[in-house]
């Protein structure tokens, strides 16, 4: 994926607004990423209808592609697709709340109840029962009972026999008698959706009254999860969602379908089996995985505030006629440091780990920046413009006011003539400069 969206960047060129053909191209590629990811085709299809509607006339920002630039649109508009960030639990109801945990078998929902109570009880001082509604499997109630155990938390006592409902109305009896602020209701599954398992669930919901409704999903579930999060949604009727195996390789896609057919927020993160191993929901986190496009985006970001419009204007028009001095090196070595060095770009395109390295292994790490700008600082005006008449007692001079040496002041001056070249080699061609290479 990331050989092909640095193919977007390379194979898009051109400035100023965004065009159709841009936005076309680039969505090609972002469709295939999110289909990747597992997002519901149908999903996909009005998330690109979408994010073509805005994008297309949006300025693109000096010094990034149109195609970069699209990869940020639609890295916004899936954040804001996601959700907003801290919807938790809600406990805002009479004691004993009821939270009810449904979803397909082996989804996680009894660990995922067992990491509710642990941190409910932990962390927010709740007093918290919980009981296992599962009749179906055979070792289900004593798969929680015993995760109680771990996390200290109670577990309504088994009595064989007993219908879903009717556990669940002797849970919430308990509750109440026991004085409990939260009561946890943990249910059956199936491995696929079918009526008897929304009449349960309904019939469950009829008797319990819940204040939440937790649909637990897998975060590998592929195009099943529109299927799944509609279903429980209009039969049962959700109150959020819980993405479990989020520690796994999955693109987590399914954040994406779920929360779009159903506009409920994702209220939790499964990161593990372990009674820890649960996050609070980042939109943007997220959405980078589903991209999953390293850093490409705060490259964006981070190009779109620090470089200096007008500059980069100037800049592209020396090098169109070919000159390339010391202040205009001493301006390129200031964007890269503001830009977060030689580590913070290479580290944030795809495929250029092996360039930092071997950058790294060369020396140029980035307090040799600041090294730079002061050999070029201590340069006259006439020096800085015209560095070929610099010699031996014009570099003393100089390694004398910076703080530096010959050496380097030699390997500043080899760097300035290779650029010098480089840039001589594209003059006439279009989106030149170092910057322009590196971004490219
Ligand atoms: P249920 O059938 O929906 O109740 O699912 P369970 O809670 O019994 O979980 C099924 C399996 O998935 C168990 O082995 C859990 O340890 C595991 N599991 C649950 N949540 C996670 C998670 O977030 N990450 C990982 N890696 N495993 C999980
Ligand atoms: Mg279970």
């Amino acid at each position: 994926l990331q050989d092909r969206l640095g193919s977007i960047f390379s194979g898009l060129t051109g400035r100023g607004a965004l065009s159709d053909k841009d936005v076309a191209a680039a969505l090609r590629e972002i469709r295939r990423a999110l289909i990747e990811a597992d997002v519901a085709l149908e999903v996909v299809r009005d998330f690109t209808d979408r994010v073509r509607e805005k994008a297309v006339g949006v300025d693109v920002v000096k010094s990034v592609k149109p195609g970069q630039m699209v990869v940020k649109i639609v890295h916004d508009e899936l954040v804001e697709m996601l959700g907003s960030e801290g919807e938790t639990i809600d406990l805002n109801a009479p004691s004993p709340v009821v939270i009810m945990m449904v979803g397909l078998q082996g989804s996680g929902k009894t660990t995922t109840s067992a990491k509710i109570a642990k941190r409910l009880t932990g962390r927010d001082k709740k007093k918290v029962l919980m009981a296992s509604l599962d009749t179906r499997r055979p070792a289900a109630q004593e798969q929680l009972r015993q995760l109680g155990e771990q996390v200290d938390v109670v577990t309504l006592p088994i009595i064989e026999g007993q219908s879903p409902s009717d556990i669940a109305k002797r849970a919430v009896q308990a509750g109440k008698l026991g004085g409990y602020d939260v009561v946890i209701l943990d249910t059956a599954g199936r491995t696929h959706i079918d009526e008897p398992l929304m009449i349960e669930m309904a019939d469950i919901r009829k008797h319990a009254d819940p204040h939440e409704i937790l649909l637990v999903a897998d975060s590998l579930t592929g195009q099943d999860a529109v299927n799944l999060a509609k279903s429980f949604d209009e039969r049962v009727g959700i109150t959020g969602l819980v993405l479990t195996r989020m520690d796994g390789d999955g693109r987590g896609g399914a954040a994406l379908s779920m929360r779009a057919v159903t506009g409920k927020p994702i209220k939790l993160i499964g990161t593990g089996e372990r009674m820890d191993e649960m996050e609070e929901f980042h939109p943007k986190r997220i959405a980078d995985r589903i991209l999953g496009m390293g850093d490409i985006v705060s490259l964006v970001e981070k190009a779109a505030e620090n470089i200096d419009q007008e500059k980069a204007a100037q800049m592209a028009k020396k090098m169109q006629e070919g000159k390339f001095d010391m202040n205009d090196l001493a301006d390129q070595l200031h964007q890269m440091k503001k830009m977060g060095g030689m580590g913070g770009i290479m580290g944030m395109m795809p495929g250029m780990g092996k360039m930092k390295d071997q950058m790294a292994a060369a020396g140029m790490d980035d307090s040799i920046f600041n090294r730079q700008l002061a050999i070029i600082g201590s340069m006259t005006k006439h020096e800085r413009a015209r560095p070929d008449i610099l010699k031996h007692s014009r570099k003393k001079r100089i390694a004398a006011g910076s703080g530096t040496n010959a050496a380097e002041i030699n390997k500043l001056l080899k760097m300035h003539r290779q650029m010098a070249d480089m840039m001589k080699s594209m003059k006439g061609k279009k989106g030149g400069g170092m910057m322009g290479k590196m971004m490219g």
